[in-house]
């Protein structure tokens, strides 16, 4: 047997006893009595009577031997700065939020949600919140007030954090409007609101609610906040992401746990050691920014790079240049990303020394092989696919080459990484399709390994109903992704199993996009489907029936209502949901039930064949989606 293969079968026939051993590689306060408590099914409590805090192992551990090494870098092209902190400076910083906090009357348990643009207070606002033992709830800052005002309501957080603005592209985003309206539009309301002012875009404080961070920072300057111990299994955090239905689902991950898998997945997928430089290109409001931009690289003694800014400006030599500049050994990106980048001229790379790279890791989506090619050519670095969720916080399938090298197959994002039980099961009968090259669902075994969640925040029901599916004798969580194995074990993810529809990296809920065009005033009814798209991988289309078509009678009249429709999910949801195009049709494809056909407009969407329509109402329907996309 391979190493690895080894190794994997440990993780699995011997689970506590594998799990003891990484649970090695963070610092406890008290350790823990048991491994794995998974008597209640499908909820798994691991390091049961341990104590630890997450931002103890990220920052303090770190302070006796690399108190000076650059702990975090917060680069953004957008202002043109570039900011250090060293682990002894990133301590005195977090330490200032969390006395900040807790004068704002944050205590343990108590939800902060951070709506924040790339900037260092962000990773401080994290950290500080795990420090005292609250649990941080990040909004991805593209998010608009509808999306923001859910979450507010559904996590109901004691503070917000966020900054007067963001900048994308040179263009600045005022966040506070949209912050005001969120907490107008939620029926909960936050005691306090902290606003870092970076004097882009003017901020009205409302007094009594809202706080200046640079005032009641200079109240803290010389303050010492001890972490909270908290238990391993104290929820650390929420982060929303989309599922089937409009409401988005908050997920909320353990501290021992996550602690573990991070530091397991930095020593035995990233092949990382402290002092070494990690530049995760993602947003801190997506799950790789919490795992590979705060708390991976920073548990492993890293330097981790923050980025506010696009790939391509000044120049698709940005990246490159941080690369060389900081001798960056570990990066992290998106194929979406990096297709943007193959558009450019390649020059641009020419002019950078990236032999400091060990490798690159891709993520979010699927990885196509000219883009694969493309990158490996031009950095002469290996490529590394990793497939995995939100909800997991870590990889499912990669290579784990820090265990034992390992190739890279074109198109897979590699094999079932420790501790997952990953099963391709049939999605009828949740039987296991043993054979390779079956189609199934990519399935876990429960119990989820350290690191994964550990329930939808508040709804323990929906967690179970959602994801878990018996079959004789155990239960499986669902991917909700299709897949196949090949002999060697390699997987390859062929989409999702369900209305979600990835966008460039970004996950999206079509029934949210089409909640939001339905509010508008003249949209009747509404279908999105998410169609294949060269750059983003994915786009939004929606199809919709207005109420009153009298008006829609050309171009002109149908391209002003699509821009309305189009605003209305920029102002509730974000421009990164908008949809791509939205064409208006007099009937929606239903069989006679009433049900949308959803996959035939979706396969007509992308001129394939919409296979068997003999349960559809009227065949008209998808004669005009036809006609509408061929134009
Ligand atoms: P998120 O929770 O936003 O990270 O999105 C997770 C979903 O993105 C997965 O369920 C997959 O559908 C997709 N995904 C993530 N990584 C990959 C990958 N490497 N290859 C294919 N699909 C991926």
């Amino acid at each position: 047997m391979s190493r690895y293969a080894d190794f994997y079968r440990q993780s699995i026939d011997q689970r506590d006893a594998f799990w003891a051993e990484q649970s090695r590689l963070i610092d406890w306060h008290t350790p823990p009595r048991q491994v794995c408590d998974y008597s209640n099914p499908p909820f798994a409590n691991w390091f049961v009577g341990g104590t630890t805090n997450l931002c103890h192992n990220a920052v303090d551990r770190h302070l006796a031997q690399r108190a000076t090494q650059p702990a975090l870098v917060a680069i953004s092209t957008e202002t043109e700065t570039e900011r250090s902190y060293t682990y002894a400076e990133l301590h005195a910083e977090v330490q200032r939020m969390a006395a900040v906090l807790q004068s704002l009357g944050v205590k343990k348990g108590d939800r902060v949600l951070i709506y924040m643009p790339m900037i260092a207070e962000a990773a401080f606002a994290m950290l500080a919140c795990v420090r005292i033992g609250a649990l941080h709830s990040v909004v991805f800052g593209g998010f608009a007030s509808g999306s923001l005002a859910s979450r507010i309501e559904d996590a109901g957080p004691v503070a917000v954090i966020s900054a007067d603005a963001g900048s994308r592209g040179g263009k600045v985003v005022p966040y506070k409007p949209l912050l005001d309206e969120a907490i107008a539009l939620s029926s909960h309301k936050p005691a306090a609101v902290l606003m870092v002012n970076r004097g882009m875009a003017p901020m009205h404080l409302q007094p009594g609610r809202d706080h200046d961070w640079t005032a009641l920072r200079a109240q803290h300057l010389d303050t010492t906040v001890p972490c909270e111990w908290v238990e391993a299994t104290h929820p650390s955090y929420t982060l929303y992401t989309s599922g089937t239905t409009g409401k988005p689902k908050g997920v909320q991950r353990d501290t021992g746990g996550y602690a573990v898998a991070l530091a397991a997945s930095m020593k035995h997928i990233f092949d990382a050691k402290a002092g070494d430089v990690y530049f995760a290109t993602s947003d801190i409001g997506w799950v790789v920014g919490h795992s590979y931009i705060i708390y991976g690289p920073l548990i492993a003694g890293m330097t981790t790079i923050m980025y506010e800014g696009l790939p391509t400006r000044p120049d698709a030599g940005v990246w490159w240049s941080i690369v060389e500049k900081y001798q960056v050994t570990h990066m992290f990106s998106a194929p979406t990303a990096v297709r943007v980048l193959k558009k450019q001229d390649p020059a641009y790379l020419a002019k950078y020394n990236v032999k400091s790279l060990k490798a690159l890791w891709l993520a979010g989506e699927p990885l196509d092989e000219p883009t694969a090619q493309w990158i490996s050519n031009a950095l002469q670095v290996p490529i590394i696919d990793n497939y995995w969720q939100t909800e997991t916080g870590w990889p499912i399938l990669t290579l784990a080459n820090g265990v034992e090298p390992q190739t890279a197959r074109f198109g897979s994002p590699g094999k079932a990484m420790y501790g997952y039980g990953v099963k391709l099961v049939d999605e009828a009968t949740g039987e296991e399709l043993t054979a390779p090259h079956q189609k199934g669902v990519v399935a876990i075994e429960g119990p989820l390994p350290p690191g994964c969640m550990q329930t939808v925040w508040r709804d323990d029901a929906r967690f179970v109903n959602t994801y878990w599916k018996s079959i004789p004798g155990r239960l499986i969580y669902s991917t909700f992704d299709w897949g196949i194995r090949d002999a060697d074990g390699y997987h390859f993810i062929l989409g999702r199993t369900d209305d979600v529809i990835n966008v460039a990296g970004h996950r999206l809920g079509t029934r949210e996009i089409e909640e939001s065009i339905s509010a508008h005033p003249n949209i009747a009814e509404v279908a999105v489907v998410g169609i294949a798209d060269a750059l983003k991988g994915q786009v939004a289309i929606a199809f919709a029936v207005a109420r009153d078509a009298s008006g829609l009678v050309d171009d002109a009249s149908r391209l002003r209502l699509e821009g309305e429709v189009m605003k209305q999910v920029d102002g509730q949801l974000g421009a990164v949901a908008r949809p791509a195009r939205v064409y208006f049709v007099t009937v929606l494809p239903k069989t006679r039930s009433g049900k949308l056909l959803r996959r035939a407009l979706q396969a007509v969407a992308e001129r394939r064949d919409p296979g068997d329509l003999t349960t559809m109402e009227d065949p008209a329907a998808l004669q005009q989606v036809r006609e509408l996309v061929g134009r």
